[in-house]
């Protein structure tokens, strides 16, 4: 595609909210199976008013990304991980799984319908894709939702930091995120309706984000409002937090295998207590919305831990480990086997 088949967007400076574009995928569950899917341009959802999304918030959601490569190409980043993880979600909020490879398909088939939206390769910006999926049918008593629709929107997001990653400074939440038994590994709309005051209060209190402890013990590292952690030792191993409340990020995963394959370093996923954070070098925040932010400080009611790699740039292990990945997805590094899939 040309430049001049490019919708008419200043990409440097697209920001990161919703931009509507041209089509969404749609298929409807009833009667206990879904639809064919279609595309449409209707942005817009009528609903019963005692839908089960709106009185009991049954709505569970995904995020990923496409990309414009070097050559030309337009591409997503592992889609069948987020497919198989929403079908985890699906089970764990007792909706119904839709199929993974459709799941794929309708990525595929979202992004061809929005290919002017990709943002041009060097902008930074990506085109973002929201699948999401929510109880239809009208609720009383609590109970699933006999209906359900599945969609997939795409937004154009800018990049996600202007001129270079400030590491950012996070306070240890007195909320919690996930209870032990909880729905905290699963990626539910209401995990995010419950963090909203914390991640407020985090703010009025001067800080970007909350890292949230176990909630048991309230003694161990588990992640933030939406991103994994990740922490580089002193003798350059990559460690990440292990937890069943964690939401198994696909980033943070593959972040863990480009450590270990890519960069020859050694990784260990293991829990994580609050006070080895002061031996540790460096410390990033993993997801598909910055790929990796850097953290420079952490405040534990009062008591500041700051990280060697500082408060103006990325830890050279984290900016290693970001090119790399970046790299991957953008083309510019081979990608392993089955991460990248070529769109047009
Ligand atoms: C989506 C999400 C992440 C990041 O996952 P990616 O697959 O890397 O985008 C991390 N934590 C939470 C709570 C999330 O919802």
């Amino acid at each position: 595609m040309t430049t001049e088949e490019k919708a008419n967007i200043d990409w440097a400076n697209v920001g990161f909210g919703y931009h509507k574009t041209d089509k969404r995928y749609v298929s409807n569950y009833k009667d206990g199976k879904w639809d064919e899917g279609t595309l449409t341009e209707d942005s817009n959802i009528v609903l019963n008013e005692s839908a089960g999304v709106l009185q009991y918030a049954q709505t569970c959601f995904e995020g990923m990304k496409a990309y414009t490569t070097v050559d030309g190409k337009v591409v997503v980043f592992r889609p069948d991980m987020n497919a198989k993880r929403m079908a985890a979600t699906a089970k764990r909020l007792e909706m119904p799984v839709f199929p993974e490879d459709r799941f794929v398909e309708a990525v595929e088939q979202v992004v061809k319908a929005n290919l002017k939206f990709v943002p041009p390769y060097g902008t930074g910006a990506t085109l973002y894709l929201r699948p999401f999926m929510f109880g239809s049918a009208p609720v009383m008593g609590v109970k699933p939702s006999a209906e359900y629709q599945f969609r997939i929107f795409a937004s154009p997001v800018g990049p996600y930091f202007k001129g270079g990653a400030k590491p950012i400074t996070l306070t240890v939440s007195d909320f919690d995120r996930a209870a032990p038994h909880g729905t905290g590994h699963v990626k539910a709309g209401l995990n995010y309706a419950m963090s909203l005051h914390a991640i407020v209060t985090a703010h009025a209190n001067g800080y970007d984000e909350n890292l949230y402890p176990d909630a048991l013990t309230r003694t161990k590292v588990e992640e933030t409002g939406g991103a994994n952690f990740f922490f580089v030792t002193k003798d350059n191993k990559v460690v990440t937090p292990k937890s069943d409340s964690i939401l198994p990020s696909i980033t943070r995963r593959s972040l863990m295998y480009v450590a270990k394959e890519y960069l020859g370093l050694e990784t260990e996923e293991r829990e994580v207590y609050l006070s080895e954070l002061k031996d540790f070098a460096e410390c990033g925040l993993c997801g598909t919305a910055a790929v990796i932010s850097p953290v420079g400080k952490i405040v534990d009611h009062g008591k500041e831990i700051l990280f060697p790699s500082g408060m103006e740039k990325m830890g050279t292990i984290s900016q290693k480990l970001y090119e790399t990945l970046t790299g991957i997805q953008y083309g510019r590094i081979e990608a392993p086997k089955g991460w990248i899939r070529v769109i047009a």
